[in-house]
């Protein structure tokens, strides 16, 4: 069952909250002079049209990236120019998917490992990404994929993980893998994201993460709306461990003004806060 296609939700609030996350990680992981893997387990299609079919049927974007004014957020500069760069106007009509945003970053001995099962997506991410030696594009289980690359050459390595948990197992697979993966590269950063459809889902996840051997775990949550049984996705977080020291304190005062962005019904909301100290 693959009926996900991310080109119907590219550059929502989910992604906005997803991409910045990724864009701190990247960037402070290139300031060091030493090489480091990235390793995207869910790439998607690299590159969205935010005019195309897809990306207008449900207008997504609409509550997400386009609602953000450059000028009042200068501290996501990297985060603007890595959408820029895909952009030959100012008018946004492309928005860059997780591979593409990473590739961005990437210097020219760091290397990366971008996953991707859909066969239309893969085919599409293969002609979006330029392909090195050091950059290779594989259609395969992303998940499968995490734990053959673990640990990194480098032993430096930043792990994304974005699945579209069509799949309910999804959950529990995720804590399953991320737990065996930092068992052989405890180190890496690891940044995991999650949507909000269950709010039940989500808070076992937490305990599955408190009650492991896993330390130094944050959570960034950007909400729409308030939980709901309702069907939909209302809200959806990011998962970091071993985030970069300087992450959480940006995300602190990040987070109000993106929920003052987005914040169409006066009921948007965010949280952000620490699962398991270092
Ligand atoms: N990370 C992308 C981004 O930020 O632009 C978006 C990824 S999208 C949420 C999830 C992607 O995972 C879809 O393109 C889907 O086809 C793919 N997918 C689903 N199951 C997968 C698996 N087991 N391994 C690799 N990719 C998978």
């Amino acid at each position: 069952m693959l009926s996900y296609r991310h080109s119907f939700h590219a550059g929502n609030f989910a992604d906005v909250l997803k991409h910045i996350v990724q864009v701190e990680i990247l960037d402070y992981l290139g300031q060091k002079d030493k090489v480091f893997d990235y390793i995207d387990t869910h790439s998607g299609a690299g590159l969205f049209n935010l005019k195309s079919e897809h990306a207008t049927k449900l207008g997504e974007y609409l509550n997400g990236i386009a609602k953000l004014n450059e000028s009042d957020f200068p501290e996501l500069r990297e985060y603007f120019r890595a959408i820029k760069v895909h952009n030959d106007n100012k008018q946004l009509q492309f928005y860059p998917g997780s591979p593409l945003i990473a590739q961005h970053f990437l210097r020219n001995e760091d290397k990366a490992w971008l996953y991707e099962l859909h066969p239309t997506d893969f085919e599409l991410l293969s002609e979006n990404v330029r392909q090195t030696r050091r950059v290779r594009v594989k259609q395969g289980d992303g998940f499968e994929g995490l734990l053959s690359v673990v640990p990194p050459i480098s032993r430096r390595g930043f792990v994304l993980i974005d699945p579209p948990y069509e799949i309910k197992s999804d959950y529990d697979k995720v804590f399953k893998v991320v737990a065996k993966a930092h068992k052989k590269f405890p180190t890496g950063t690891y940044a995991i994201w999650y949507p909000v459809v269950d709010r039940h889902r989500i808070e076992k996840l937490e305990k599955s993460f408190q009650n492991s051997a896993i330390k130094d775990i944050v959570r960034f949550e950007l909400g729409l709306s308030a939980d709901t049984t309702e069907r939909g996705m209302t809200s959806s977080g990011m998962i970091v461990i071993n985030p970069p020291w300087t992450l959480k304190a940006k995300m602190e005062k990040l987070l109000p003004k993106l929920v003052q962005a987005i914040d169409e019904n006066r009921s948007a909301f965010y949280k952000c806060d620490t699962w398991v100290p270092e």
